[in-house]
């Protein structure tokens, strides 16, 4: 099915107070612009050197979605370039992305990264953990923590929906807190296989990769 089509499918199914990220990592910036010309604005990325590579070759008005773990060396080339981090998961990360940030005077738009699975091979901070990177997140002046994102372990729907709904409930609840820095706007949950039921559960923000531009190739970069 043609790139388009798959979009306009996503498009007719999915909410309109939801937000649709097309993930574009291993896909050519040809790919990239048949989505584009379909009226895609917002692309993820997992890599810092791709995501920057694309910046500097593609349109402008894309807006770039960090969804990878970050290491903290290299917050500093996606600076300027990146409209929203969706894997804010630790102090040090944070501090660093403040530091970089206010450098240029610029202010970073983040997700925390929550592993809701306890999945030891992902990235996510525990919920336990939760409290004292709020408290970090609160004594920053360059960075606004506006949602949360997550990525589930894999599973049928009702395991998958044990989750998401686990993160709605942490998302609502947080909402109700005043913190400093910290506001509640998206929920970026959900993927190909799962965007259905993430969309039920209360998500606002789905990440689509193969379900827009087919099966990944991990060759083409
Ligand atoms: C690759 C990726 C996606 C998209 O996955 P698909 O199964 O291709 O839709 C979403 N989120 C993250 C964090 C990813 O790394």
């Amino acid at each position: 099915m043609p790139i388009r089509e798959r979009i306009d499918n996503l498009k007719s199914q999915i909410p309109i107070h939801a937000n649709l990220i097309a993930v574009s990592k291993t896909r050519t910036l040809e790919e990239i612009e048949e989505a584009y010309l379909t009226g895609m604005r917002d692309f993820g990325e997992n890599k810092v050197q791709e995501l920057v590579d694309k910046y500097d070759k593609f349109h402008k008005d894309v807006k770039w979605h960090f969804i990878g773990h970050l290491q903290r060396n290299k917050v500093k080339y996606i600076v300027g370039k990146v409209f929203l981090i969706h894997s804010l998961d630790n102090i040090q990360l944070l501090n660093e992305i403040e530091k970089k940030f206010a450098s240029v005077g610029e202010t970073a738009n983040v997700l925390i990264q929550i592993n809701i699975g306890r999945d030891e091979n992902k990235s996510g901070i525990l919920i336990e953990a939760l409290e004292e990177l709020i408290s970090a997140c609160e004594k920053c002046k360059n960075v606004k923590v506006l949602g949360l994102m997550t990525v589930i372990p894999k599973g049928d729907e009702s395991s998958n929906r044990k989750y998401f709904r686990k993160m709605k409930e942490i998302f609502e609840d947080l909402k109700t807190k005043n913190f400093k820095n910290i506001s509640m706007k998206y929920l970026s949950m959900g993927m190909s296989g799962d965007y259905k039921i993430a969309l039920e559960e209360g998500a606002n923000v789905i990440r689509i990769g193969e379900g827009i531009f087919g099966k990944r190739n991990y060759n083409n970069i």
